[in-house]
């Protein structure tokens, strides 16, 4: 009796040495348990004596290798759970999502600045008037705003990297071999060109602004549309000194009357 109690005393104190071994040394948790089952011999069968003492000297060895060897367990313990937390909690705080409607609003009128933008380009080399070029200059701003949600959100630009007058989207390639053909009749043909694309990005822009609550879509559409408003008025205006009466296709002539006789708007893109 008395010499099994001082065995099993012993043993424990064995088992809390190869535990202490295993903080100091993870590598040799194995190799400690080893020694401790040799202990246990004579209580009976090896394989089971070997296998239950494996058991928790592995578990052991996995819970300790990513801290410091020299950490108590419990607070290994407590760091795993507070990992799963933070995961969970970060995949909580990422950015609202759009919706696939919002997303396909968002690319359709990012490439619709860039149709802006490239149409005005090859209109402007066409013809040598500095509207094309000045208002060119200002869509680039509307990009790079448009750009900006892309980027917010983590989502691929549709017109990153397009060589001029290309685009991903077939609607809008038409739109634009279309508008450079028309453009390249005249250049009264050509400013028309520049007031059907704005009155068109203002209608596309009211819609899509129309049909989300997002405060990021809603603010760059704000913004492109006051562009586009100033544009509208500076094609207006240069057909106007040519004597020719622009009749609207995309917005109703109250809507189209309502922007070509109010002032130019101030922005640091209008
Ligand atoms: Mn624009
Ligand atoms: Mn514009």
């Amino acid at each position: 009796m008395n010499l099994t109690n001082r065995s099993h005393d012993h043993l424990g104190r064995r088992r809390g040495i190869a535990v202490a071994t295993a903080l100091l040394l993870p590598f040799g948790v194995v190799a400690c348990a080893s020694d401790t089952s040799t202990e246990t011999d004579d209580v009976g069968d090896l394989s089971a004596v070997t296998t239950t003492s494996t058991e928790p000297a592995t578990t052991t060895t996995s819970e300790l290798a990513p801290p410091a060897p020299t950490e108590p367990v419990a607070t290994t313990s407590t760091e795993l759970p507070t990992e799963t937390e933070d995961d969970s909690t970060s995949v909580d705080d990422q950015a609202v999502q759009l919706s696939e409607d919002e997303l396909a609003g968002l690319q359709w009128m990012r490439e619709e600045e860039q149709l802006a933008h490239d149409v005005y380009t090859t209109l402007g080399d066409m013809w040598g008037l500095r509207i094309f070029e000045n208002i060119a200059s200002s869509e680039r701003t509307h990009i790079d705003a448009a750009r900006d949600v892309f980027d917010q959100y983590d989502l691929v630009d549709p017109a990153a990297g397009n060589e001029l007058g290309t685009f991903r989207n077939p609607q809008i390639q038409e739109l634009y071999d279309q508008l450079v053909a028309d453009g390249n009749a005249s250049l009264t043909a050509a400013l028309e060109v520049g007031a059907l694309i704005e009155e068109l990005d203002i209608s596309d822009l009211r819609e899509r602004a129309a049909a989300t609550d997002n405060a990021d879509l809603t603010t760059l559409y704000a913004q492109l549309e006051r562009g586009s408003r100033n544009h509208l008025r500076a094609f207006t205006s240069q057909l106007e000194l040519r004597d020719v009466v622009y009749e609207p296709t995309y917005l109703d002539v109250a809507a189209y009357e309502e922007i070509v006789t109010s002032p130019t708007e101030r922005g640091r893109d209008a």
